[in-house]
C-alpha cells in the first residue's frame, strides 16, 4: 500500500502565467521527505467549474491532496465554497477561527471588515487549520477517498501551516514509503554520452531509480530509492552511487542535493580559497546567490556591479584604452575586470561577466547573447566568450550566471 499524494495549486494568477507556482515545488520536496508518494501536480484557476473538477479528480485519484490558494477574504477566492458544494452541504461558521482572525487583525491595529468572516467558514465536516501568521485559516476535510488539506497560497503562510499541521498529519497516516535521494553532479560529457555509459542503470522500475537531468551544460544523475525505512532507502541509494562512481569518475565533480552556489561555497571553503566578483550583465546575481548561502562569508569577499564603462574604469581599474579599442563586451575587458576585482578585494580568485543581454545592443559581430567571462586566479587570468542563445534577457543572464558556477566548480583547487 502506498500513500499517494497530489498537489493542487489554485489561482487565476498562476494560470495566466503572472506568478510561478513555487508552492508545489516546496510541497513535493516535503511530502517526499515524509514518505508520501506524489503522483501529480495540477494548477487550476479560481473558476468554480474548473476548480470543482480539479478537486474532484485529484480526490478520486489520491489518498491525500494538498491544495494551496483560493482562501482569501474576497469573492474571487472560492476554494471553501467549491469544497462545500462538492460535499453537498452549506458552509459552516467556525467561531474559533473568527476569534483568531479578529485577534490577528486587531493586534495589528487593522479594522476587521465583515468580508473577513468568509475566512471563518468551513465546509461540512471540515476541521480548521489555525493560521498563526495570517488571517486565512486552512481546513482539513475528507472528500471521497482522499484527505483534503487546503492552505493559503501566500508562500510564507503555506510553509507554516504545512510544517505545523499538514505534514505532521500526513506523516501519521498509514502507507508511507520512505524515500531517499542522492545526486551525482557531472561536468564534461553530453547527455547522450552519459546516458550510454550508465544505460544499464536506467531501466524502468529499477529501485533505486536512476535518471539524468541536464541544466545548461551540467548534468545531474539523480538516484531515488525507496525502502521500508529512511535509512534503508538512503543505503540503497548509496549502494547504487557506489556502483556508478567508478563509471563516471572522470566527470564527477560534486555529490549531494545542494544547489550550485552552495556547492561553490562548500568547495571554496574546504580549499580555504576566497572569491570576488566583477559583474556587468549579471547585475550582481552571482554575488546575491552566493550570499544566499549561509556561511558564504568564509569564502566570498565581495563584488562590484560595474555596469557603465565609467564604473568599470573607476571601480575595477579597467584601462579606458581597452574599452575604446575592444568595447565593453570583449575578452580583454572581462580579463581586466576579473584581475581588477581580484587585486582590489585581495582574493585568490575573481570572476567577471560582461555581455549583451538584449533585447537591444546587439550587432552583427556581437549579437545579443554574446557574453565574455574571465576567471582570475593564482595561475593568471583566463577570459573566454560564450554565445548564449537569444531566448530573452532573463535567459541570457541566467545562463551567464550558470556559466560561472560551472567554471568555479570545475576549478580544482
Ligand atoms: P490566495 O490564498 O489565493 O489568496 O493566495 C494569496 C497569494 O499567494 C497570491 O496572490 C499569490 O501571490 C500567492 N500564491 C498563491 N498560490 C501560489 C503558488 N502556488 N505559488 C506561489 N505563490 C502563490
Ligand atoms: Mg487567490
Amino acid at each position: 500500500m502506498t500513500l499517494v499524494a497530489e498537489i493542487l495549486a489554485i489561482g487565476d494568477e498562476l494560470i495566466h502565467g503572472a506568478l510561478l507556482d513555487t508552492n508545489s515545488k516546496y510541497l513535493a520536496i516535503e511530502l517526499e521527505r515524509i514518505g508520501a508518494v506524489v503522483h501529480r501536480f495540477s494548477v487550476t484557476s479560481d473558476d468554480p467549474d474548473q476548480l470543482r473538477s480539479a478537486i474532484a479528480d485529484a480526490c478520486a485519484r489520491a489518498d491525500v491532496v494538498v491544495a494551496t490558494g483560493g482562501l482569501g477574504p474576497t469573492l474571487d477566492d472560492r476554494t471553501r465554497d467549491v469544497v462545500a458544494e462538492l460535499l453537498g452541504g452549506p458552509l459552516q461558521f467556525d467561531a474559533a477561527s473568527w476569534t483568531q482572525i479578529q485577534a490577528w487583525l486587531s493586534k495589528r491595529g487593522r479594522p476587521v471588515p465583515e468580508s473577513n468572516r468568509r475566512q471563518a467558514m468551513l465546509p461540512p465536516g471540515g476541521t480548521a487549520i489555525p493560521n498563526p501568521v495570517g488571517t486565512a485559516p486552512g481546513f482539513d476535510v475528507r472528500i471521497g477517498r482522499a484527505r483534503f488539506f487546503a492552505v493559503p497560497g501566500v508562500p510564507r503562510e503555506m510553509h507554516v501551516l504545512a510544517a505545523e499541521y499538514v505534514l505532521p498529519a500526513i506523516a501519521a497516516m498509514p502507507g508511507l514509503t520512505p524515500t531517499a535521494q542522492q545526486w551525482l553532479r557531472i561536468l564534461g560529457p553530453s547527455e547522450a554520452l552519459l546516458g550510454e555509459r550508465i544505460e544499464p542503470f536506467m531501466v524502468p522500475g529499477r529501485n533505486p531509480a536512476v535518471g539524468i537531468t541536464a541544466t545548461g551544460g551540467l548534468l545531474t544523475i539523480r538516484i531515488v530509492g525507496t525502502a521500508n525505512t529512511q535509512e534503508a532507502a538512503a543505503a540503497a541509494c548509496e549502494a547504487t552511487a557506489k556502483e556508478l562512481r567508478p563509471i563516471v569518475r572522470e566527470w564527477l565533480f560534486a555529490e549531494g542535493t545542494a544547489e550550485l552556489p552552495e556547492l561553490v561555497v562548500q568547495q571554496f571553503t574546504k580549499a580555504g580559497r576566497t572569491l570576488a566578483t566583477a559583474e556587468s550583465c549579471t547585475g550582481g546575481q552571482i554575488a546575491a546567490r552566493l550570499v544566499d548561502v549561509a556561511g558564504a562569508s568564509s569564502m566570498f569577499a565581495g563584488g562590484v556591479v560595474a555596469y557603465s564603462n565609467a564604473a568599470k574604469v573607476a571601480l575595477l581599474g579597467v584601462p579606458q584604452a581597452l574599452l575604446d579599442q575592444h568595447g565593453a563586451v570583449s575578452e580583454p575587458v572581462a580579463a581586466a575586470m576579473a584581475s581588477g576585482a581580484r587585486e582590489r578585494f585581495g582574493c585568490d580568485f575573481a570572476v567577471a561577466t560582461t555581455g549583451i543581454a538584449g533585447p537591444e545592443g546587439g550587432t552583427a559581430e556581437k549579437p545579443v547573447g554574446t557574453v565574455c567571462f574571465a576567471l582570475a586566479g593564482p595561475a593568471g587570468t583566463r577570459p573566454w566568450t560564450v554565445h548564449i542563445p537569444d531566448l530573452g534577457r532573463a535567459f541570457v543572464r541566467d545562463r551567464a550566471v550558470f556559466e560561472i558556477w560551472r567554471t568555479l566548480l570545475a576549478e580544482r583547487h
